[in-house]
């Protein structure tokens, strides 16, 4: 009787100590070499976080994978299949989107910083010193960064702002609808080709809705105005023209249906520490 009692404890140990979950509980996160105090927002991954997640940003410090130096950055990893934003952003463009736009960027701004400064810098130090960096850095750098945004804050799964987002807007745009027509009407008037954004402004922590121009975004030093992006939207005719051709109000309305509002939302919890790093 005592034996098997011994085996049957012995067996629940090899079973508790080989169970992944309990694994990757007691796992020990690795600790980060950057100089940032802020550790519970810039973590890096651990082995048993997947890339593919909904709310990939929120889970890992949405940030985090931004302090690296852009020379030993890797290529973003899109969280969902190339269909999953039917019928809002058909297949075909978010393929060549990503695949040809997205990595363009990617590889030339690799090619842009390759045996300079800027490939050491991460690229929160590059946007807060715009001016001080060649175009082709300034392109590139924002191409890439503002496409993982744009590609993090949609989902395939409708969303609702939370009560917490509802405030926020109703605070700064009187009420949700409000908001919405703002955002809408700098989308719709961005002349060629941008972006718009809804960002928290860095002196005021006040949200705004703004646009920028080519590959710009607000946290650059150049920027009209200063903030930290919550919501990009991708106004550039190569990320609607196939579905929607000149109609840009179309795929303007339609983008509504799958913004990864747990993700904005996640970018306002986190915002202030970035703030102290665009300065
Ligand atoms: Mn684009």
């Amino acid at each position: 009787m005592k034996t098997i009692k011994v085996l049957i404890v012995t067996i629940m140990c090899i079973l508790l100590v080989s169970s992944p979950e309990i694994m990757a509980q007691t796992e020990k996160k690795p600790v980060s070499k950057g100089k940032t105090s802020h550790s519970e927002t810039t973590k890096p991954k651990t082995s048993s976080q997947t890339v593919a997640s909904d709310l990939k940003g929120a889970k890992e410090g949405i940030w985090g994978e931004w302090m690296k130096p852009v020379g030993k950055l890797e290529f973003y990893t899109l969280p969902y299949p190339y269909d999953a934003l039917e019928p809002a952003i058909d297949k075909m463009t978010v393929e060549i989107h990503y695949e040809r736009h997205h990595r363009g960027y990617f590889d030339k701004m690799q090619k842009a910083v390759s045996g300079t400064d800027a490939a050491e810098k991460n690229l929160l130090e590059i946007f807060s010193n715009m001016d001080k960096f060649p175009d082709a850095v300034r392109n590139n750098s924002g191409g890439f960064f503002n496409h993982a945004l744009y590609w993090d804050n949609l989902t395939p799964k409708k969303q609702e702002p939370s009560r917490q987002m509802i405030e926020l807007i109703e605070k700064s745009f009187g009420n949700y609808d409000s908001f919405v027509k703002k955002f809408d009407e700098a989308a719709a008037n961005r002349f060629g080709s941008g972006w718009a954004w809804l960002a928290v402004d860095i002196k005021s922590g006040e949200l705004f809705i703004t646009s920028t121009a080519n590959q710009d975004n607000p946290l650059m030093s150049i920027a009209e105005r200063r903030g930290i992006p919550l919501l990009a939207l991708d106004v550039w005719e190569h990320a609607y023209y196939l579905k929607y051709q000149n109609k840009r109000t179309d795929y303007i309305n339609s983008f509504w249906s799958v913004v990864n509002w747990p993700v904005v939302e996640a970018r306002y919890n986190q915002f202030k520490s970035i703030m102290e790093k665009v300065k």
